[in-house]
């Protein structure tokens, strides 16, 4: 029985790792969790799936929370976050929760010696040095949940890293894959939020129309297997059924194919090295499917990519800032304040403007992600 700490308990990866658990009772316990704002839903979690422990985001909530479960140790904020990561009854911390506020809790787990599944890119994104790190001393695994990582780590399995010619990471394209520069003028939340092939949460689904997802991926990659950018690279695959690939020096490439479907990389994080039946998953019938597409990525069209290999060749405390312009961007974005396109930007601004610091401690690092988020609100 794996023990499991679940971070974005309410969230797109959140409920999918729920379901897993779900089709699995005898393999996989739901120790501890938590959650943003969504109440009711928590509510219902706790009913479900009887966790000890749950952190939501508001002290109000967590009031609430405590009358109606007695029998749970209730938690709030930043520091609920990371009381929910490190709880002592869990093996596992599922790392869902959106965006840089994961490093910390990330950070905790591994201290406590947790096995980490990391869904929560943008942790890597902003401090993959100190979080690889802090893993390799303790001797504690960072297992992708991201679908592209899992893919290209199923790939390496039993292989020796010194033979890898490079990593392709394959991009769908977003919901304006097939738009032109001008034909971005204009388009709206709705148009952005509307994906081809994944349901995902709001910031993912912008992440991937602005192909900024991609860029983060570029460097989560390089953190989760220790490759330099020039042997990471980035496959338009339209279809989302080839999740990546890797290229070895002998010019064998070994993908990893599916239905685009979360509950496959969630699962394999949880199993590793094992496997397990997804009873609800879809077989991929490639006969049905018939064709694949595969088309060279444009960094003038998707400047955010180019965005995320000049933030991660740069390293320093670049990349941090490029994660927290795009956050607050995306943010403003799905509040109304801007366009799509302003969303590119104000990313190049706040990058423009920044001295890169090298090898960041974690306190540079949340100092540069709160001025660059107010820098970011400063030209909103
Ligand atoms: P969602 O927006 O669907 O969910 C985010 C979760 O985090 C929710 O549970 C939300 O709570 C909680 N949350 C948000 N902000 C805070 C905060 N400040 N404090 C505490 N909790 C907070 O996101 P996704 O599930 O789509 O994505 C989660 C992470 O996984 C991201 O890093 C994303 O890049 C990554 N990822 C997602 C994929 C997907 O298919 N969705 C694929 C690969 C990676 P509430 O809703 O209760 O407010
Ligand atoms: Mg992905």
């Amino acid at each position: 029985m794996k023990k499991i700490s679940l971070l974005g308990a309410t969230g797109s990866i959140g409920i999918q790792t729920l379901d897993v658990i779900r089709e699995h009772p005898e393999q996989f316990k739901l120790v501890s969790m938590s959650s943003g704002k969504n109440v009711e839903l928590t509510r219902k979690i706790i009913g479900e799936f009887k966790p000890e422990f749950v952190s939501v985001q508001e002290k109000a909530d967590a009031e609430r929370l405590k009358t109606e479960f007695p029998g749970v140790k209730i938690s709030h904020g930043l520091e609920g976050l990371e009381e929910a990561a490190v709880f002592a009854e869990s093996d596992i911390l599922v790392n869902a929760v959106l965006g840089s506020v994961g490093l910390r809790p990330t950070l905790e787990a591994i201290r406590a010696g947790k096995t980490i599944a990391i869904a929560n890119k943008e942790t890597l994104v902003t401090a993959g040095h100190i979080v690889m790190e802090a893993a390799r001393n303790q001797n504690v695994p960072v297992l992708p949940v991201d679908s592209e990582h899992s893919a290209i780590f199923q790939a390496l399995q039993g292989e020796h890293e010194k033979n890898i010619e490079r990593l392709i990471l394959t991009a769908s394209g977003g919901s304006f894959r097939d738009r032109t520069r001008d034909e971005l003028q204009g388009v709206t939340k709705a148009d952005a939020l509307n994906h081809p092939n994944w349901s995902m949460g709001a910031k993912i689904t912008i992440d991937s129309a602005t192909m900024m997802n991609k860029g983060l991926e570029v460097i989560e990659a390089h953190w989760l297997f220790g490759l330099p950018y020039d042997q990471i690279s980035v496959l338009l695959h339209r279809e989302s059924i080839i999740h990546s690939m890797v290229e070895f020096h002998d010019t064998s490439i070994i993908a990893q194919l599916g239905t685009p479907d979360m509950k496959v990389p969630i699962q394999y994080a949880l199993t590793y090295p094992d496997r397990l039946p997804l009873v609800s998953g879809k077989r991929l019938n490639l006969a049905e499917i018939g064709k694949l597409h595969f088309q060279e990525m444009d960094f003038d069209r998707f400047r955010c990519l180019k965005f995320a290999y000049e933030a991660g060749q740069a390293g320093g405390t670049l990349p941090a800032v490029m994660n927290a312009a795009n956050e607050a961007a995306v943010a403003a974005f799905l509040e109304d304040r801007i366009t799509f396109l302003q969303i590119e930007d104000l990313i190049e601004s706040a990058m423009d403007q920044h001295s890169i610091i090298d090898n960041p401690d974690l306190e540079t690092i949340q100092e540069v992600d709160k001025e660059t988020r107010s820098f970011v609100d400063s030209l909103l």
